[in-house]
């Protein structure tokens, strides 16, 4: 796959107007992009159409995690506005994650992520709100189940990747946020890893939003991790 493909941009700004404007700066270098709650709920599916006319890929990170005729319906409404890749929480159980597949029989492009555990999460985290093994223990038995459910991928940190693959296989999609390239700000994100280390151990697509979104230029952060990506993957190939 090309080095650019592997890259998605979370475009975590407030409207329409600051996407369109990343989306235009970046141009053709990157081909999907992930829209979250911030974006989704200000501006509604008005930015899904823009990034198809543009003929992007788009990524639906909404977290469903409801009964499984609620998720059902919202993967349907969502491969109605063609989506090409959403989130549902694996945490909703295997019967809700088995709905949502069900639902994208429709749109066969369409895949279905299951998140494991948001990558702000740490063990102390887990063990505050009653999840009660470690955080890798955590991720490993929701990836499993998620690809007993059918789902067609996980999102897990960098730090879990290698797990997943030594258990799972190669044919599960493994999406990783909490990607900071070596030299910029950690931010919120506390089971972070580099774009090197999230490659090397099987990710099949690395997402980042801020170091991007935030940059003086997105198209030269955006060429620059491109730019990394390509090396780490010519290098693990020589
Ligand atoms: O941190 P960054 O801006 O690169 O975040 C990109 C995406 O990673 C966010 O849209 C969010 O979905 C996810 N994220 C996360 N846990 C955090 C911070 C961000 O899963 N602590």
């Amino acid at each position: 796959m090309d080095a650019s493909h592997k890259l998605i941009i979370a475009l975590d700004v407030p409207d329409f107007g600051q996407m369109k404007s990343i989306v235009e700066r970046i141009g053709p270098a990157i081909s999907t992009y992930k829209i979250g709650h911030q974006l989704f709920t200000a501006e509604g599916p008005q930015v899904i159409h823009y990034l198809k006319e543009q003929g992007k890929s788009v990524f639906l990170d909404l977290k469903l995690h409801e009964i499984p005729n609620s998720v059902a319906l919202a993967i349907e409404a969502a491969g109605r506005h063609g989506v090409d890749m959403v989130t549902v929480h694996a945490t909703g159980g295997g019967k809700m994650m088995q709905a949502a597949v069900e639902a994208s029989s429709e749109f066969p492009a369409m895949k279905i992520l299951a998140l494991t555990v948001v990558t702000g999460l740490s063990d102390r985290d887990l063990e505050q709100i009653g999840y009660i093994p470690s955080c890798e223990e955590l991720v490993l038995r929701l990836a499993k189940l998620a690809q007993e459910s059918g789902c067609h991928g996980v999102v897990a940190s960098p730090k879990e990747i290698a797990l997943i693959r030594s258990n799972l296989g190669d044919e599960l999609l493994i999406v990783t946020p909490g990607v900071r390239p070596a030299d910029s700000d950690a931010g919120d994100q506390s089971r972070i890893g580099t774009p090197e280390q999230a490659i090397n151990s099987g990710a099949s697509y690395i997402v980042l939003g801020r170091p991007v979104v935030k940059a003086e230029s997105p198209a030269l952060a955006v060429k620059n991790i491109i730019h990394q990506i390509h090396q780490i993957e010519t290098s693990s190939t020589n």
